[in-house]
């Protein structure tokens, strides 16, 4: 089956939820058309003249970068100048580009848990927790229907609490109604006092997927008038946002833990700041310019900071306040997450029966070479 572009876009939000992304954030789609069909997606950090030409050989209609396209506001488009350029040139090749930036960031699944995970960091936890607001989803449900309902929900993306999918619990008692005169009843009749035994339902959901949660729970429930409700909470987003912090299996000295970022992020140089005999056994980690995130590192307790973009003053206040760093750059503590994407889509893809070709870009590599 051949999709369109638009069908890789909610593949992409259903992993990364444009939710997670920052205000500032310019994510989703920036050129092109989301109904041009599409049967080969090029996946890179950025897009400029080299991912341009790739695509074209290559035959992609759809490159999704981690970095926006446009990013500020455009008060001119000239193509005697780079971007101007740049975005011409993708217009007139019909390339659609979408980007997924600080949502890739936090989600679950996103770059900073896969940074995390690539180091060998375990009981790993989120640094900065998102802002995703959580709602208490409450059902009755006669109890020949309790599993098909729990089933629709959980199939909604219902009860997910850190790894565990398919979270609720049911409980039983007793549902009273009197269906009045031009009802249908499911059970019961018209003008009498019913007494069921019921299935009080009840799962956690985040409150972006409640329209889609709450029909596919009326899709499979019998009643003709369900019996739910949805409740506010307060509980925080524990499994996305920026960063994480995690703990070595074996401390490490940072000489040693520094060749371990080399080695795990196939890096030929990084910056580091602290004694390289330092033990290290807590460590952060946050994708892309995170340098400003170092005091909730030293609040979790993080010997060391891995991120990229570190400025001269943020590294003097982390080595003042006890904490190590290592500067692996932003692309390098980025593009890490470019095959997990490449997984997650293919996988998405395989699922809904299409056939599409996710590729890796081979020519978008760091801006900065290293002498
Ligand atoms: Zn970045």
């Amino acid at each position: 089956m051949q999709a369109r572009c638009g069908l890789i876009f909610q593949l992409i939000e259903q992993f990364f939820p444009l939710d997670l992304a920052e205000e500032w954030d310019n994510c989703g789609i920036q050129v092109g058309d989301p109904n041009r069909p599409v049967d080969r997606v090029l996946l890179a950090m950025d897009m400029d003249e080299a991912v341009l030409s790739e695509a074209r050989d290559k035959g992609a209609g759809l490159v999704v970068t981690h970095h926006p396209l446009v990013f500020k506001g455009i008060k001119q488009i000239r193509e005697d100048r780079g971007p101007g350029r740049l975005l011409a040139k993708i217009i007139r090749a019909g390339i659609t580009v979408y980007s997924a930036h600080t949502n890739l960031d936090s989600a679950q699944k996103g770059v900073n848990a896969v940074l995390a995970e690539r180091i060998g960091l375990t009981g790993i936890r989120v640094l900065r927790p998102a802002n995703e607001k959580y709602l208490k989803l409450v059902v009755f449900v006669p109890s020949e229907s309790v599993e098909a309902v729990r089933e629709a929900l959980a199939g909604a993306g219902a009860g997910w609490i850190g790894g565990y999918s398919d979270c609720a619990f049911m409980l039983k008692g007793t549902g009273t109604f009197r269906p009045l005169e031009g009802t249908s009843p499911y059970i019961g009749k018209t003008g009498e006092l019913e007494k069921v035994e019921e299935i009080r339902l009840e799962t956690i959901i985040p409150a972006r997927i409640a329209g889609v949660a709450v029909k596919a729970m009326l899709e499979v429930h019998p009643y003709e008038e369900v019996a739910y409700d949805l409740y506010p909470l307060e509980n925080k987003a524990a499994e996305s946002g920026i960063g994480r912090v995690g703990r070595l299996k074996e401390a490490l000295t940072l000489e040693q833990f520094t060749g371990r970022v080399k080695e795990t992020l196939d890096l030929r140089a990084v910056r580091r700041g602290g004694s390289g005999s330092r033990r290290i056994k807590t460590v952060a980690v946050c994708g892309g310019s995170g340098g400003d995130f170092w005091p909730l590192a030293l609040n979790a307790g993080a010997d060391v900071l891995v991120t990229g973009d570190i400025g001269y003053h943020a590294a003097r206040d982390m080595l003042a306040s006890g904490m190590s760093f290592i500067d692996a750059g932003h692309y390098g503590t980025e593009r890490v997450v470019l095959e997990a994407l490449a997984g997650y889509l293919r996988d998405g893809c395989r699922q809904r029966g299409i056939n599409i070709d996710i590729i890796v870009s081979g020519v978008n590599g760091d801006p900065f070479a290293y002498i």
